[in-house]
């Protein structure tokens, strides 16, 4: 194997996060009572997405996105209710809807044993553990970071500090990030030193300057480019 560690983005690399949250999200709004329209969903991954930039970022800290995204949601439909209920209601729907992307577990099956696999999430942490042991997951790695856990998150290097630590600090040119997120996953590799692996199966067009060492599509592709 070219690679001694393969670190694994968790969130649309290995779990399908977008059908978990449309799900729990969507559950969410039933339980609240909210109207439904829509476009509640996109308007909320709209007001999300702002959010977790800005925890990225260091702008704010992981308690603030807890509420700040529903609050700001809420704002933006003229609904009242509850924020940190709404983030509570939808992190316990989150876990129970959490599923594997099809092909992923036939892949960690195949890596397993031959090389030694470290999953690096940015999430909160009253879900990230609970959603790996839903899916079963949490098993086929020997190190788990989760960015809530350790207040630093993925790009930025005393993230990837923390993990190459509990690695006990392997040869950067043997350590590999597969991920679906240029910004958080590509970037943090490359400005780390170590090889990349943009998985992008829908064929994103990259309009950025972040250039991956590689890109795949499938799992398929991921597996010639670690064997
Ligand atoms: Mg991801």
């Amino acid at each position: 194997m070219p690679y001694h560690w393969i670190l694994f983005d968790a969130d649309n690399t290995l779990l399908d996060f977008t059908g978990a949250s449309r799900k729990a999200f969507a559950q969410a709004i039933n339980e609240l009572h909210i109207p439904h329209h829509p476009d509640l969903f996109a308007r909320y991954k709209r007001v999300n997405h702002i959010v977790w930039t800005e925890l990225e970022k260091g702008q704010i800290d992981a308690v603030t996105l807890r509420k700040k995204r529903f609050e700001l949601f809420l704002q933006d439909i003229k609904i009242d209710r509850d924020p940190v209920l709404f983030n509570k209601l939808y992190l316990d729907n989150l876990v129970q809807h959490s599923e594997l992307l099809h092909g992923a577990r036939p892949l960690l099956d195949h890596l397993h044993g031959k090389t030694k696999l470290a999953l690096i999430t940015n999430g909160l942490k009253e879900v990230q553990r609970p959603r790996l042991k839903h899916t079963g997951i949490d098993q086929y790695f020997d190190v788990i970071v989760v960015s809530d856990e350790i207040g630093k998150s993925k790009p930025h290097p005393d993230y990837f500090d923390h993990v190459f630590q509990e690695m006990r600090f392997p040869d950067k040119k043997k350590v590999l990030v597969i991920g679906d997120n240029l910004h958080s996953d590509i970037k943090g590799g490359m400005d780390y030193g170590i090889d990349t692996c943009w998985f992008n199966p829908d064929g994103q067009v990259n309009a950025t300057d972040i250039q991956p060492t590689f890109q795949a599509k499938n799992f398929e592709e991921i597996q010639a480019v670690v064997s």
